[in-house]
């Protein structure tokens, strides 16, 4: 049905939000609005806050898992496009990208044009607006790296601001946008500063051990990028309907202080192989230097040999276990449960907490505490 008072912005009634996902899973939203423009956005908006609707803004749907119902509210889809140079000089390029991007579409631009700093993001999913409400990511990088500036509609007052890097807030997998600031924004654009001389950032351990095996010291930029997607490949499948749906890692890794990985220390001796021990030992050299030590939650996973497990249609990925696969048919209540037996076991095994990275979205609170409960 059109909006009110304008013929643009058409919102669509009981959409199926299931192909809007990676997942392939979830239920109907009860109004739907694909937005291009600032103004289609401002009505759209407009459009809930009369109805008093939830609002949930959707990008590609790769960090997301959506309840068997749905969402009770007005999804806003966006599609703002547009990629444009805003400086440059010897050193390098700052573009300006709007939110509806593809993100890989940028990272593809930019290595082409000889423009480093986002190349260790390849083949990430989604929207260049949403890959700053999780800090995105990868083998070394984030984009906070690179990032100068978001514009963004407060969604209250209806202003559009310019948000710089230190009032987003970015640390690992967060910026205000998912934490303290949620709900309140819509982002516009994000402006990204790139270098049009690099250094390859080789220091994952697949990375370096990638060039090394084909005797290349300094790989060239476009070199990089298909090193990054030949290694994502083997271990993140990219969703396709046959490899499974899925929403990448569906846990966040853990960063430890010294005590706490003391306490896990006591915890893996007492429970697992020795082999674990000693993988542990080693993740503990490899700590950062404010001393506390990255256990990725996969080493965990396949410690408790859930690796490949399987509840009803829902899958723990046999490459990399922090991603759950939705073998074909899957519902939402489904994955949750197969995540809450890993939560449940991890913690049982381990005493750590493994914290969920997609965001649950149209569950009821009663909901979330009977997935989310250990
Ligand atoms: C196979 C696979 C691999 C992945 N690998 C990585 C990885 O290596 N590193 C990593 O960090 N992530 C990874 N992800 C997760 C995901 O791709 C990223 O988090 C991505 O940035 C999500 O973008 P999206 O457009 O799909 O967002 P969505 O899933 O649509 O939304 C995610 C969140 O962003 C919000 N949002 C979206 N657009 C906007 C906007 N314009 N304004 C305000 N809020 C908005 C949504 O409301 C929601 O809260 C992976 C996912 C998959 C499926």
């Amino acid at each position: 049905m059109p909006a009110p008072g304008n013929t643009a912005l058409e919102i669509s009634i009981q959409e199926p939000l299931k192909p809007y996902t990676t997942f392939k899973i979830g239920g109907p939203a009860r109004y739907f609005a694909r937005v291009e423009t600032l103004e289609a956005l401002r009505q759209a908006l407009e459009f809930a806050a009369e109805r008093r609707l939830a609002l949930f803004i959707l990008g590609g749907g790769s960090n997301i898992l959506v309840s068997d119902h749905g969402f009770d509210g007005l999804v806003i889809h966006v599609a703002l496009r547009g990629i444009e140079v805003t400086a440059e000089n010897d050193t390098g390029v700052t573009l300006r990208i709007a939110a509806g991007e593809t993100w890989d579409g940028v990272v593809a631009l930019a290595v082409e044009r000889g423009w480093w700093g986002i190349e260790n993001l390849s083949h990430i999913p989604g929207q260049a607006g949403a890959a700053l409400v999780q800090n995105i990511g990868a083998y070394g990088a984030e984009i906070r790296d690179v990032f100068e500036s978001a514009e963004v509609l407060e969604i209250r007052s209806g202003q559009v601001k310019s948000l710089e890097a230190a009032a987003c807030g970015f640390a690992y997998r967060r910026s205000i946008f998912n934490s303290s600031g949620k709900g309140e924004y819509v982002i516009l654009s994000l402006k990204l500063r790139l270098a049009k001389q690099g250094q390859a950032n080789l220091q994952y351990p697949d990375v370096a051990a990638y060039f090394t095996q084909r005797g290349v010291t300094e790989p060239a930029l476009p070199q990089l990028r298909e090193a990054i997607i030949a290694i994502r490949d083997r271990k993140f499948p990219f969703p396709r309907e046959e490899r499974g749906g899925n929403a990448g890692s569906f846990f966040k890794n853990l960063w430890l202080t010294e005590p706490e990985y003391r306490q896990l220390e006591r915890a893996v001796r007492a429970q697992f192989a020795p082999e674990v021990a000693a993988k542990l030992e080693s993740l503990h050299r490899r700590r950062a230097k404010d001393g506390r030590v990255k256990i990725p939650t996969a080493f965990l996973i396949e410690a408790c040999e859930l690796k490949g497990y399987q509840m009803g249609r829902a899958q723990v990925n046999e490459t990399q276990p922090l991603v759950l696969l939705n073998r074909g048919g899957a519902s939402a209540h489904e994955v949750l449960t197969l995540a809450r037996h890993i939560r449940q076991t991890v913690y049982a095994r381990t005493g750590l907490m493994i914290e969920l990275e997609p965001e649950l979205v149209g569950f009821t609170r009663q909901e979330l505490d009977e997935y989310l409960a250990i």
